[in-house]
């Protein structure tokens, strides 16, 4: 079906364009079918006006701001052997799964860096990365503090634990259970997985399904992107996303598009990969197409595609990430699952973004506010969510500046809250936020809408 509507959309002539993008302008999302017009346009001056769209969208509906995270590896031990990954079974080098004690020492460095929220990942392993292993980890991440941070929100992203695991999930106080499908051509799929548990083209599909089942009602989605014709997978991920809320009443909370990196011990070639340009397209169409889907763009990017995929319709990223169990100082020479692409340190991505305008935030007042699911969805339809997010990511960027930045991050950051805070619109959110700036500066942390 969605080959189909490929064909279908090549085959006609470029009209058209304009009245998708107007529906997509007034926050409408796409249809599959008018998502792949969208993916057959390459001359510059129609991809730059797709471009201009995607980022009012972005701006109208989330503001300016870029919610920051990082993940953390807690192991590499995988019974998969996916063709792309280091983690692969049968690739040689060091296996690790992490002690208590290292967990805490990576949580640690963490939270030294500024961050708030952490996106736990390991590999595939019935006898080692347990649910018992799992959750312990989740535990010793949340209870660990340094000075006056902690970590706040913990996403994961693991394989699909079953209908117990993810009602232990969910106990422990995760944010989004994210699962990225690969890539939704089944073929393409079955090649690349071979044997093993993730070689199972609908587990993988059907994991958001139970999870939601199991009752977490925050998921993500996403596709590894230089796999398979990259128009196919975007078609992929709006089906997915419109029967997920088709079915549950809610859509996914985020969809996140990692490109295929070089990895350790990894040799495979995909015919010619995703072109920047494409993948930025990928970016502008997912975000008309899904306006209130936040979209991850992780480190695996270099610098340049990243400030640009900020503009058109990325809404959170990480920074300063290591790929490896152990990266953050607990065991820094562990190999990575993959290499990156942007190496910068969180401070030294905070001073780009913020000499671009962008308001950096470390927020995670949703998920704590029961904002989540449906919840979430009513107050983003309206563009109410970016009123909340303003004022949040004001005061999370704030204890920033007042326990981890230099002077001259300081600086430029005061000068950003400076310039976004007459934006927030209601005069009594707006004193409420300067009032509550002045209580961080008094040594008050954690404070949010
Ligand atoms: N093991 C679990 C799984 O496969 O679903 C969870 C996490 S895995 C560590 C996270 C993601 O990294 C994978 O879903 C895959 O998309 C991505 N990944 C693996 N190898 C990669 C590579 N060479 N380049 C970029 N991303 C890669
Ligand atoms: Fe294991 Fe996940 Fe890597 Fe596959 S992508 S080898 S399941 S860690």
């Amino acid at each position: 079906l969605l080959a189909r509507m490929l064909r279908q959309a090549r085959e006609r002539s470029a009209g058209g364009v304009e009245e998708i993008l107007a529906k997509a302008r007034a926050r409408a999302g796409l249809t599959p079918a008018e998502a792949a017009r969208l993916l057959f346009v390459e001359d510059e001056e129609g991809l730059e006006r797709i471009f201009e769209a995607a980022g009012e969208v972005k701006r109208e509906i989330y503001g300016e701001r870029l919610v920051l995270f990082a993940p953390l590896y807690v192991s590499n031990f995988c019974v998969n052997d996916c063709a792309y990954c280091g983690f692969h079974r049968t690739n040689g080098g060091e296996r690790v799964r992490l002690s208590t004690g290292e967990i805490a020492e990576e949580t640690r460095a963490l939270i030294e860096m500024g961050h708030k929220r952490v996106l736990l990942e390991c590999g595939e392993h019935p006898g080692l990365n347990t649910m018992d292993f799992v959750t312990e980890a989740i535990s010793t991440i949340y209870s660990t503090k340094s000075g006056n941070g902690e970590i706040r929100r913990i996403n994961v992203n693991i394989a699909p634990p079953g209908p117990e695991g993810f009602r232990r999930l969910k106990a422990a106080q995760i944010g989004t259970y994210q699962l990225f499908q690969e890539t939704y051509h089944r073929k393409t799929y079955e090649a690349l997985h071979g044997r093993g548990p993730k070689g199972d083209y609908a587990r993988q599909l059907f994991a958001h399904d139970a999870a939601f089942e199991a009752g977490i009602d925050d998921v993500g989605l996403g596709v590894l992107f230089g796999l398979h014709d990259y128009r196919f997978e975007v078609l992929g991920l709006i089906s997915h996303a419109l029967y997920l809320e088709r079915t549950f009443g809610v859509g996914p909370h985020t969809v996140s598009v990692p490109r295929l990196r070089p990895a350790p011990g990894v040799s495979m070639v995909r015919g010619r990969g995703v072109t920047d340009t494409e993948l930025l397209k990928v970016i502008a169409v997912l975000r008309l197409a899904l306006p209130y889907t936040g979209i991850i763009l992780s480190t695996r990017e270099p610098e340049g595609l990243r400030a640009r995929g900020f503009e058109i319709g990325v809404s959170q990223a990480s920074a300063g990430s290591a790929a490896t169990p152990g990266g953050y100082g607990a065991r820094a020479k562990t190999a990575a699952q993959f290499s990156l692409g942007d190496r910068r340190t969180v401070e030294g991505f905070l001073k780009s973004a913020l000499a671009s305008g962008i308001l950096p935030s470390f927020c995670t007042a949703c998920y704590r506010r029961e904002r989540t699911g449906e919840a979430f969805m009513a107050l983003a339809r309206p563009g109410d969510i970016s009123s909340l997010c303003r004022p949040n990511a004001i005061l999370t960027l704030k204890e920033y500046l007042e326990d981890y930045a230099t002077a001259d991050v300081r600086e430029e950051g005061g000068a950003v809250i400076d310039r976004y805070l007459p934006m927030i619109d209601d005069a009594g959110l707006r004193e409420e936020t300067v009032r509550r700036m002045r209580m961080i500066e008094a040594g008050r942390r954690d404070l949010f809408f």
